[in-house]
């Protein structure tokens, strides 16, 4: 299939080998896409994967900003891409991976646009002529370390997205690293089911080739579907976000016996889901990892959570992780400074040199994440810089008051954001979950129980409570500080 595809791409396109053109992505999490991602290594062409779930205006200026050649899509994206192409006013060409039928393919578009049915058909040509039945392979291209294999976004958790260049190098290293830690059996089958389009779920499958193991590509994660496949597949490890893990322990999921390990990262795993972890007998990995370092740059084993509770491990091998003070320097352990990683499986830079140069100094890429270390080198990550709450001039650090906030019964989970105020510059506001929405607790009752553990200034000043059960995350699992705070703004009360 790689070859065929590998063919196709050279003779149904401009594309030359080995041009380090790039390829735009809007696949699903498809084995499909994982056999794109082996053509286009093949013939030297890297990969722009693009999240399906985003709107034509938001993946504008994404293709604007990386150019693509050419865009790959499929029958479900078609209309997708059409609309995306159009929007650029650009004549970029489209391609499917697979035809409907009669070799052509027509939109079938599956998000839902409100009421609004599109009757525009889109005829986009398949890449690979469906009745061709043999094909010659084109020879290969050598793979240099130095090539971008792929160019990724972050999620935006903090702005507009960062395009991300990863190289062969990186993606080596990054699974060299991995296998160091978590170990490497011929038995082993790595499901995915962390969208393609995001470090998560691309590193299982570049890994798995790389190492000569299986992967099995779930198109979607859905509590009940994954935690069959687990079974069914004799999974033996698989990523995953905190809140995924969450939703399948909460449907009693108890994990077969071939599973090794559950890499748990892209947010914080609380103390309380390790806990219901270890009860269910899940192999949880707490891990650090971002889209710059091709996924982990730290892993904690199981073994390690008594001795170090909510750490994220040791660096993985080959990598450094330094925590810097605000100029910069190194801190020694057991301050709190900015992470700082550097090594192999770290990102030569962004899309734009200027991005790459704001980012990078002396002792690494500065990754914007707040942590300290123990002693042993055992990493522990408390927030982002950008979430630091200035009060009347005192540092608040959003992650320490939520903390205190979700050690208090009656509140399941607790966001603290910082808000505008003209007394005190910013003033501290939290979000509050209940354990039962039916008797939400009173929060200035609350707050008085809070009174030893938090100074004045961090004491929250508004604060909302939500009858959700969760609190709102951005696609890849981290809190969604922007719908917290206009939460907190529409419905937020002020407590004295
Ligand atoms: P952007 O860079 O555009 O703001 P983003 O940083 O959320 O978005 P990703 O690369 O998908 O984009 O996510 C990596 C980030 O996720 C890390 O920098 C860190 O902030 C957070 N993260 C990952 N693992 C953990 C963890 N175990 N604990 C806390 N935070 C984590
Ligand atoms: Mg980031």
């Amino acid at each position: 299939r790689v070859d065929a595809l590998a063919a196709g791409l050279l003779s149904e396109t401009d594309l030359e080998r080995g041009s380090d053109a790039r390829v735009g992505v809007l696949l699903h999490t498809s084995p499909a896409f994982a056999t794109l991602c082996f053509a286009a290594m093949r013939i030297g062409l890297s990969l722009v994967p693009l999240n399906v779930r985003e709107t034509p205006t938001e993946l504008e200026s994404k293709v604007e900003r990386t150019d693509p050649a050419l865009l790959v899509c499929e029958p479900s994206t078609a209309g997708l891409a059409a609309e995306l192409v159009a929007e650029t006013e650009t004549d970029l060409p489209i391609r499917s991976l697979e035809s409907a039928g009669d070799g052509r393919v027509e939109e079938h578009d599956e998000r839902q646009r409100g009421s609004k049915k599109e009757d525009v058909v889109h005829h986009v040509e398949p890449l690979v002529d469906p009745t061709a039945t043999t094909r010659e392979a084109p020879d290969s291209v050598t793979l240099d370390r130095s090539t971008t294999q792929f160019v990724l976004f972050t999620s935006g958790t903090s702005g507009e997205p960062k395009g991300v260049r990863l190289t062969v190098g990186n993606l080596v290293a990054s699974a060299t690293a991995s296998a160091f830690r978590l170990g490497v059996s011929p038995a082993d089958r790595w499901l995915c089911c962390l969208p393609m389009y995001h470090m998560g779920g691309l590193a299982p499958v570049i890994r798995s080739a790389l190492y000569g193991t299986a992967v099995v590509v779930q198109r979607e994660f859905d509590p009940e579907a994954t935690a069959r496949v687990v079974g069914e597949y004799d999974i033996t490890g698989v990523s995953l976000v905190p809140t995924m893990l969450e939703r399948l322990l909460e449907a009693d999921w108890s994990p077969p016996e071939s599973l090794r390990f559950v890499l748990l990262g892209g947010a914080p795993a609380t103390e309380d889901l390790l806990e219901r972890c270890d009860r269910a007998g899940v192999p949880a990995y707490p891990t650090y990892g971002m889209t710059e370092t091709a996924s982990q740059i730290a892993t904690a084993t199981p073994d390690v959570r008594t001795t170090a509770p909510g750490t994220v491990g040791q660096p993985l091998a080959f990598a450094d992780v330094s925590i810097v003070d605000n100029d910069g320097a190194r801190l020694e352990s057991g301050h709190r400074g900015e992470l700082v990683v550097d090594g192999p499986m770290v990102t030569p830079g962004y899309l734009e040199d200027a991005r790459t140069e704001a980012a990078f100094g002396l002792h690494g890429l500065h990754t914007g994440d707040v942590g300290y270390r123990d002693e042993n080198g055992f990493l522990w990550v408390v927030g982002r810089l950008d979430d630091r709450i200035v009060s009347g001039g005192e540092n608040v650090d959003p992650s320490e008051v939520a903390a205190v906030l979700e050690s208090q019964s009656g509140v399941r989970r607790a966001a603290v954001v910082g808000l505008p105020d003209e007394e005190w510059g910013e003033r501290v506001a939290a979000l509050l979950v209940p354990e039962d929405p039916s008797a939400p607790p009173t929060v200035e009752r609350l707050l008085d129980h809070c009174t030893d553990d938090l100074a004045g200034f961090k004491r929250p000043k508004t604060v909302t409570v939500v009858e959700d059960e969760t609190l709102p995350r951005t696609p890849s699992g981290t809190v969604d500080r922007e719908a917290v705070r206009e939460l907190i703004e529409r419905n937020g009360r002020d407590v004295p």
